[in-house]
């Protein structure tokens, strides 16, 4: 896309591009404030963002904080990504009726509702990437998953305040979006006003900005100049430079693969609980188990598809027994499917450097001293 189609809007123009959106019947999904954390919910309003509302995080800990101004976007990532919206927690996937002598089975019906999802940053539209590769480019396609992400338009943010626990820059997928959306964002406070810089993405998203150059009002919604550009630039490459985390990947994939046995895995095992936390809060984990639930008269029957975790003994249960049965062998098969055998799969990394497995740890364990840990003391 030429620079041409680039706008500047004010905060009324956002309103404005929420405005239309709603009105094309997307729902927008937005940041939001809610049990003290920043969550994605249904938005209809500019209000209903957290402004002036930024986020002190760390291993096992997260806070939000006043910032002092009137950003709307000036936190990091929360505790959810966008994958309860495109890979349910719990999805029905057939149900069962008994007539008779027979039964008549149903596949579950998939309506996916028509959602904007306002201010995804670029590591989760690398989590998402991944997902698609995960769920759809393979022999058997989840559908559910595939109707789901036709039915999204994408509103994409650069982060301008990475958190404590980020390390996007290490692993190549942040901070400024660089794929992956209609529209994105960058957020510029400075002296000429409280603005946004919007890049159009795909033809969607820019036609979105020619109906809203057409709708908006002159002062709410203007070309975007060289200036305005060189600050967005600079939103970026500033929050490059302040990544909470680092993860050093050189030969990662080889280092883990060679120290199976390392004792970092026993240190790691005599801290973690293996309450799942980090596998559920993460954008790209995917594992998932069935449960059956039948009626008490025996007349019906529902199987569904819940999130499960390799934490988890049962996960790895085969004819008679746990084939991981130690918390170590457990940490060690996550952090080493993340960072290495995923490679091998899917050809990229597991982990987008978000930095939630690490806030949302109950134990503080973070994956990037883990690792470092093992580089330090390798075999
Ligand atoms: S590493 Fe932390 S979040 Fe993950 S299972 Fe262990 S204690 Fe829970
Ligand atoms: S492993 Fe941790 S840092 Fe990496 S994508 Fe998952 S939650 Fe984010």
């Amino acid at each position: 896309m030429d620079n041409s189609s680039e706008m500047i809007l004010r905060v009324a123009g956002l309103q404005s591009l929420i405005d239309l959106l709603r009105a094309q019947a997307w729902v927008v999904v937005g940041p939001t404030v809610r049990d003290g954390a920043i969550v994605h919910a249904p938005i209809e309003s500019v209000d209903q963002l957290p402004r002036g509302i930024g986020d002190l995080q760390d291993g096992g800990s997260y806070r939000l904080r006043q910032r002092g101004d009137e950003a709307l976007f000036g936190y990091s990532v929360g505790p959810q990504g966008w994958k309860s919206l495109l890979f349910p927690s719990r999805e029905l996937l057939w149900s069962g009726q008994r007539d008779g002598a027979d039964v008549a089975v149903e596949p579950a019906v998939v309506d996916p509702p028509r959602l904007a999802l306002l201010g995804v940053r670029s590591c989760d539209l690398h989590a998402i990437a991944i997902h698609d590769r995960v769920l759809t480019e393979r022999a058997v396609p989840d559908a559910a998953y595939a109707a789901r992400r036709d039915n999204i338009f994408v509103v994409a943010v650069t982060c301008s305040d990475p958190g404590g626990t980020c390390f996007c820059v290490s692993m190549g997928t942040g901070p400024v979006p660089d794929r992956g959306f209609d529209l994105a964002l960058t957020e510029l406070l400075d002296p000429a006003g409280h603005r946004f810089l919007v890049v159009p993405g795909t033809a969607r998203g820019a036609q979105v900005l020619d109906e809203l150059r057409a709708l908006a009002a002159d002062e709410a919604a203007m070309p975007a100049d060289e200036p305005d550009r060189l600050a967005a630039r600079d939103v970026g490459a500033q929050a490059a430079l302040r990544m909470g985390r680092a993860l050093d990947v050189d030969g990662i994939r080889d280092l883990l693969y060679a120290n199976t046995e390392h004792p970092q895995w026993e240190d790691v095992a005599s801290r973690c609980l293996a309450c799942t936390n980090c596998t559920l809060v993460c954008p790209t984990c995917f594992c998932t188990s069935v449960d059956d639930v039948g009626d008490l008269t025996g007349s019906t029957t529902e199987r569904w598809r819940v999130w499960d975790s390799c934490f988890n003994t049962d996960f790895s249960y085969l004819h008679g027994g746990s084939v991981r049965s130690s918390v170590s062998s457990r940490y060690r098969q996550w952090a080493t499917h993340k960072l290495a055998s995923w490679v091998d799969q899917f050809g990229t990394s597991g982990c987008v450097g978000c930095g939630r497995c690490i806030t949302w740890c109950p134990a503080a364990i973070d994956i990037t001293a883990e690792v470092a840990a093992i580089r330090s003391r390798e075999d």
